[in-house]
């Protein structure tokens, strides 16, 4: 079975490297916010071209602490899209404000900025894109529009680490930028994790307090904080494929050009549109297909994984559905039930990358 993600291909690669660093670590004791988690901040901000870089126990709570530290709460609104991973909007509600979700763009999947102005309200505080699957948003264009508008920024780029626009790198372009080290995104470790990036001095104070029960210095609180941080085996782990990254994130842009070509003209299905003016990291390579139900059993019988990202938008879920059922997004309903994602990952092989797309073709073959 090809999977979606091999992450033992990959720790094969880094069993070394990892079991040492491992080693150092249990040997030093120190286990939470200690030299690893230091160093990883700073390589990660360098990597970023960001001026700050803190990080914390996930990528949800990276989302929780950005929005508390630029003061958004009760009252407030964000804008953002409900064609994302549900933490994108919980984290929204951690601070008692509203997601306003506005539809997305049929070719990218990321929010229709054409849209978004008109969803702002006068208690609209920030807008909230997601770079869904490591395609980045358009931001230069957000950009005009928030600074038009007076308002925020913040990123959530758990899908995009190393995605660009221009020479700005996605965690770069709002006034925070959030990552997760889920184990299967761009750059995982083995546990939970996340970072947030910031230009902004003060930001990044508030939210070292947060992250560590409202303290600057211990056993002194100052507010009501949380424990979102993160270890030093995640920190050295996450450190040894920062090394690898670019690696990494190259070899899956390889993989999906790949695929694109291959599949390209099929009948019933669309490749994945990739911006000219952005540098795209496929954290997922997604195609639209009119007979999805069928395509997927054709590739599960030709032992190929496939998976669908997101097969119910946020608006339409248990827990939204009351709330937003006057709510309708045309394109983000279609994009939910035509949506299927192939396996992507730095370690597919070629020879695996025939295999796949010689079962997409065969399947949309034969009916
Ligand atoms: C993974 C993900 C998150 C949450 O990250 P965790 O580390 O799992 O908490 C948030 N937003 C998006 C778009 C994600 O894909």
């Amino acid at each position: 079975m090809i999977p979606m993600v091999d992450l033992k291909a990959q720790y094969a690669d880094l069993r070394e490297e990892i079991e040492q660093g491992f080693g150092e670590v249990l040997d030093s004791a120190q286990f939470i916010l200690g030299p690893n988690v230091q160093a990883l901040e700073a390589e990660v901000a360098d990597y970023l071209c960001v001026p700050h870089a803190v990080s914390c126990a996930s990528g949800t709570d990276a989302l929780h602490l950005a929005l508390l530290a630029a003061g958004i709460g009760a009252g407030d609104e964000v804008i953002t899209t409900s064609f994302t991973f549900i933490a994108t909007a919980e984290a929204i509600r951690y601070v008692g404000a509203r997601p306003v979700f506005v539809d997305i763009e049929p070719h990218s999947f990321n929010l229709d900025l054409g849209q978004v102005e008109s969803a702002i309200t006068e208690r609209t505080r920030a807008i909230l894109p997601v770079h869904l699957f490591g395609q980045p948003v358009d931001m230069p264009e957000m950009q005009r529009i928030a600074s038009d508008h007076g308002l925020m920024i913040i990123e959530d780029c758990a899908q995009s680490f190393g995605a660009s626009r221009g020479d700005i790198m996605t965690g770069g372009f709002g006034i925070a930028g959030c990552f997760s080290f889920f184990p299967s995104k761009n750059l995982g470790g083995y546990g939970d994790g996340g970072l947030v990036t910031t230009g902004s001095q003060s930001m990044a104070d508030e939210m070292r307090v947060l992250r560590n029960h409202g303290s600057r210095e211990r056993y002194h609180h100052h507010v009501i904080g949380y424990n979102s941080r993160l270890d030093e085996i995640q920190a050295m782990i996450i450190r040894a494929k920062l090394k690898r990254i670019t690696g990494y994130n190259d070899r899956r842009r390889q993989v999906a050009h790949a695929y694109s070509e291959r599949l390209a003209g099929l009948p019933g299905l669309r490749t994945p549109w990739e911006d000219p003016e952005g540098h795209h990291v496929y954290h997922q390579y997604t195609l639209l297909v009119d007979e999805r139900e069928r395509l997927m059993e054709a590739l599960k019988q030709a032992g190929v994984a496939s998976a669908i990202y997101y097969p119910i938008p946020l608006h339409r879920q248990d827990v939204f559905r009351e709330e937003y059922a006057n709510v309708t997004l045309p394109v983000t309903e279609d994009t939910a039930s035509r949506c299927l994602s192939l396996p992507i990952y730095p370690e597919l092989t070629d020879e695996q990358i025939g295999t796949v797309t010689e079962a997409v073709i065969g399947a949309l073959k034969t009916r």
